[in-house]
């Protein structure tokens, strides 16, 4: 696999889809072979970015690969791939509509069955960091918990991982159209019919096992 393609590509596909405006937001993949981490350098337009310049890095942050400054959230990086050995790609994203709930301080919940087979979990909002902070890595790592897929930066925007990038892709789509289709709800002034728990694990068993080409 060409990890920096991956990351080349992938920040196209960011910034195309929508996911974050200008040079914000940042990505990474984990090598599992080498446990060596492939991520975009910070503050680099998405369009001009090349292969030549993605940073690649161990897990403790020494740079293996690569002459350009890493992403500021390197620490945030490491610090998921380090308390979540099963997830091989991150992808920081500053998508509208989740960012309303996250400066409301507010979880996004699981109102529509995408949202209960891909997120994991309820989205959770983490508390507030700074934006490169040590602080904001220990944050969104605790937002996270063992099993959310997603969560929130405080006025800020989204984590959103994966054990491939499609899937931290995946898990980007079904949060914004999760929270589009709740901020619909609130403006209604309405709530919503919560999925019960069973329901719930009935329809992450059959994403995972059953539903697509299997
Ligand atoms: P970088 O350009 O350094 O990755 O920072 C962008 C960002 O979104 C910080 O949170
Ligand atoms: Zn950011």
């Amino acid at each position: 696999m060409n990890y920096k393609k991956l990351i080349v590509d992938s920040g196209l596909r960011m910034l195309r889809g929508g996911y974050t405006v200008e040079t914000w937001g940042n990505i990474s993949a984990r090598d599992p072979e080498t446990n060596l981490v492939y991520l975009t350098p910070s503050g680099m337009d998405y369009t001009t970015i090349q292969e030549e310049d993605i940073v690649v890095l161990d897990l403790q942050g020494n740079r293996v690969e690569g002459h350009r400054k890493p992403s500021i959230e390197l620490d945030l990086h490491l610090h998921v791939y380090r308390s979540r050995p099963e997830v091989q790609a991150v992808v920081h994203t500053h998508p509208i509509y989740s960012t309303v709930f996250s400066c409301c301080g507010e979880d996004i919940p699981m109102v529509i069955d995408e949202a209960a087979q891909v997120l994991g979990d309820v989205c959770r909002t983490a508390k507030y960091g700074l934006p490169g902070s040590q602080e904001l890595a220990e944050n969104c790592v605790e937002a996270l918990g063992k099993t959310a897929n997603a969560c929130l930066l405080q006025s800020h925007g989204a984590v959103c991982v994966g054990q491939t990038m499609d899937e931290a892709f995946k898990v980007c789509k079904v949060l914004e159209v999760t929270a589009q289709i709740y901020q619909m709800i609130r403006a209604m002034g309405r709530d919503y019919k919560k999925i019960s728990d069973e329901h719930i694990a009935a329809m992450r068993y059959f994403a995972k096992n059953v539903y697509g080409q299997k």
